[in-house]
């Protein structure tokens, strides 16, 4: 198990904090403060759920490259929490998100990570939708294999086979 001590998450909170502070000042507004947890999530890096107002931060992956996750990782996520709040339901990775991540908080906008993933002795799976690539756990595969079909909410496309 991969465990996220007091400080980190201290030290976690506050770069949060301080990327939403120097987005009220470029936007002249407030924004809410978005919760932070940290899970194993697949080989994500980062997760944002959009209408929770949180992030997660795969604890696995955030113990290997911290330094990352602080650089890249929790503006990557943040930035689609700030888009969504802002623009609502635009392309994950398009111009508002970039935007956001290149003129606001002067991070390079790519949208993946390279991280190695072997920490996470995970096999995943790799399918897309109409908006994004997203990698399955292998249980959620097999049931796609036993007919379950998965639908993207943002775009209303089933999850293919890449
Ligand atoms: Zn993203
Ligand atoms: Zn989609």
């Amino acid at each position: 198990m991969s465990r996220i001590s007091q400080s980190e998450r201290v030290a976690v909170k506050q770069r949060v904090s301080d990327l939403y502070h120097h987005a009220e000042g470029y936007f002249s507004r407030a924004f809410a403060t978005p919760e932070v947890t940290f899970r194993r999530s697949g080989r994500n890096a980062g997760t944002a759920f959009l209408n929770q107002n949180r992030i997660n931060l795969n604890s696995a992956l955030f113990m290997e490259n911290r330094a990352a996750f602080f650089s890249e990782v929790i503006p990557h996520e943040i930035s689609h929490l700030l888009v969504w709040q802002l623009y609502g339901r635009v392309k994950p990775h398009g111009k508002e998100w970039q935007h956001m991540m290149e003129q606001v908080f002067n991070t390079p906008a790519s949208a993946t990570h390279s991280f190695d993933l072997s920490p996470l002795n995970l096999k995943t799976f790799r399918y897309r939708c109409g908006c994004d690539v997203i990698d399955l756990s292998i249980r959620r595969h097999n049931k796609i294999l036993k007919g379950q079909r998965y639908l993207c909410k943002r775009c209303n496309n089933y999850l293919t086979a890449e």
